[in-house]
C-alpha cells in the first residue's frame, strides 16, 4: 500500500511553533497583560502586530474546526440563531462553536478552555462581506470597538486610485487602534513588522515554488498544513526560522529526487478551498492514483512579497489589494494560466465550495476557457470547506479516478 503521507521534518517544529502562538493569546486574555485583536486572514495583521496586539484569525479557528470534524454540530447551532446554512461555513462552525462554549484548542492543547477575549476587531472586506457579518456578530456579543477596511472588487488593472482609496482607509484604523492599546503607533516597529512580514512571504512562495520540481517534494495537502504560520504569525520572525527550516527540507527532497508521491505520473492543479475534514483522505486518494497535486490558488493567497518597510500603507494596500481573490475574471484567468505552466500542470480540480462563492471560480465558464487557451483539462467536485454535508465522498472518488483514466488515455 502506498503511502498516503510522506512526513516532513519540519512538522514537529511547526506544531511546536503553532502552539507556543496559541498559548500566548490565551495567557495574555486571560492576565490582560497584552491587548488581543482578532483579524480577518487577508486583513491588516503587519498593523496589529507593530501595536503590540497579539492577534487571533477566526478563520483558522474555523479551518481546525472544519479539519477536526467538529463543524457539524456547530453549524447546525448557527443556523438556528438565523445565519444561513447557505453562508461562508467558516462563519457558522465558529459562531456555532462558540455559542457552544466549544473549541478543538481545549483538546489539542491541555489547560486552554476558550478562544481568547478580543480588546477590538479588525477586518479587511478584501475576500468577501462574510467576515464583516461575522466580526459583527462578536461585536454584538463583546461589545468592543470593530473597524475595518472596505476594499473594492473584481479588480482588474490595481490603480492609484485603489491603492490611496485602500491606504487611506488603513491611515484611519489608526487612532482608534491608539485608543485601544493607548499608545502611539511606533512608525519604525511597524517598518520591522512589514519587513519580517515580507520575509514570511519570500520564504513561503519559495516553499510552495520548490513544487514546480518534478517530482514535486510537496502536495497541496502539505502545504494546507504547513501555511498555518504564514496565516496567523506572518511579520513574526519565528515564522521566518520556521520557513527557512521547511524550505531547506524540501530543497533537499529536490536535490535528492524525493517525491511527495511515489511514481507520480500526473500532476494537478487545486482551484479553490480545501474540504478540510477530507484532507487526509484526499491525500491518500489521489496518491493512490500517482497524481500529485503540485499547487493551488488557496496556498498562494498567503503571498504578499508586494509589502515594503519603506512604504508601509501604500505596500500593504497594494499587497491585500492585488490579492486573487480581490481581481477581476480576467485578471484570475491570467494568474491561473501563468500557474499551469510554472508548475507543469496536467489538469486542473476545480472545487465548487458550495457556502463560499467567492473562493470557488468554476462557475463562470473559467474551466472551458483555460481549456480552449491551453488545453489543460478540467475536473469540478462539488463540496465545502466545512460543511461535510455538501459533499460526497463517494461521488468525488468516482469522478476523481475517472479523471485520472482520461489522463492517462491522453498519454
Ligand atoms: S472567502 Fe469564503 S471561506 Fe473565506 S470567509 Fe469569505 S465566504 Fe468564508
Amino acid at each position: 500500500m502506498k503511502e498516503a503521507y510522506k512526513p516532513i521534518r519540519a512538522g514537529k517544529a511547526m506544531k511546536g511553533l503553532m502552539e507556543d502562538y496559541f498559548r500566548e493569546l490565551d495567557a495574555a486574555a486571560r492576565t490582560g497583560e497584552r491587548k488581543v485583536a482578532w483579524c480577518t486572514s487577508v486583513g491588516p495583521a503587519e498593523i496589529l502586530r507593530a501595536m503590540g496586539f497579539l492577534v487571533w484569525f477566526p478563520e483558522n479557528h474555523a479551518a481546525m474546526l472544519g479539519a477536526t470534524r467538529a463543524s457539524a454540530e456547530c453549524i447546525p447551532v448557527a443556523n438556528s440563531l438565523g445565519y444561513s446554512p447557505e453562508i461562508c461555513s467558516y462563519l457558522t462552525s465558529d459562531v456555532g462553536a462558540y455559542k457552544r462554549g466549544f473549541t478543538p484548542l481545549a483538546t489539542a492543547y491541555p489547560g486552554i478552555e476558550s478562544i481568547p477575549r478580543p480588546d477590538v476587531l479588525v477586518y479587511n472586506t478584501n475576500q468577501c462581506r462574510d467576515v464583516q457579518d461575522w466580526f459583527q456578530f462578536y461585536q454584538r456579543e463583546f461589545d468592543v470597538p470593530i473597524v475595518g477596511v472596505h476594499t473594492h472588487r473584481g479588480v482588474g488593472e490595481v490603480t492609484e486610485a485603489h491603492i490611496r482609496s485602500v491606504a487611506s482607509q488603513m491611515e484611519q484604523l489608526i487612532a482608534p487602534l491608539e485608543k485601544v492599546t493607548g499608545k502611539s503607533l511606533d512608525e519604525a516597529e511597524l517598518g520591522r513588522v512589514v519587513a519580517e512580514s515580507r520575509q514570511t512571504s519570500v520564504l513561503w512562495k519559495k516553499v510552495l515554488l520548490t513544487g514546480a520540481a518534478t517530482p514535486s517534494p510537496l502536495t497541496f495537502f502539505d502545504a494546507c498544513i504547513h501555511m498555518g504560520p504564514a496565516v496567523v504569525l506572518r511579520g513574526d520572525e519565528r515564522a521566518n526560522r520556521y520557513y527557512e527550516q521547511l524550505l531547506a527540507e524540501m530543497e533537499e527532497r529536490v536535490a535528492q529526487g524525493v517525491a511527495a508521491v511515489d511514481g507520480e505520473k500526473f500532476r494537478l492543479y487545486w482551484d479553490g478551498m480545501p474540504v478540510w475534514g477530507k484532507l487526509r483522505d484526499h491525500s491518500g486518494l489521489f496518491a493512490s492514483l500517482d497524481t500529485c497535486v503540485v499547487a493551488s490558488t488557496y496556498c498562494n493567497s498567503w503571498v504578499f512579497d508586494q509589502l515594503d518597510p519603506a512604504d508601509p500603507f501604500n505596500s500593504m494596500a497594494r499587497a491585500y489589494t492585488e490579492l486573487f481573490i480581490v481581481r477581476s475574471e480576467d485578471e484570475k484567468e491570467r494568474y491561473i494560466r501563468d500557474m499551469l505552466e510554472t508548475y507543469k500542470v496536467d489538469g486542473i480540480l476545480f472545487h465548487d465550495a458550495k457556502t463560499c462563492p467567492n473562493n470557488s471560480n468554476n462557475r463562470y465558464g473559467m474551466p472551458e476557457r483555460l481549456r480552449a487557451g491551453t488545453g489543460v483539462r478540467s475536473l469540478t467536485i462539488n463540496g465545502d470547506l466545512n460543511d461535510l454535508r455538501c459533499y460526497s465522498a463517494e461521488q468525488s472518488r468516482t469522478a476523481i479516478e475517472a479523471f485520472a483514466e482520461q489522463l492517462a488515455q491522453r498519454g
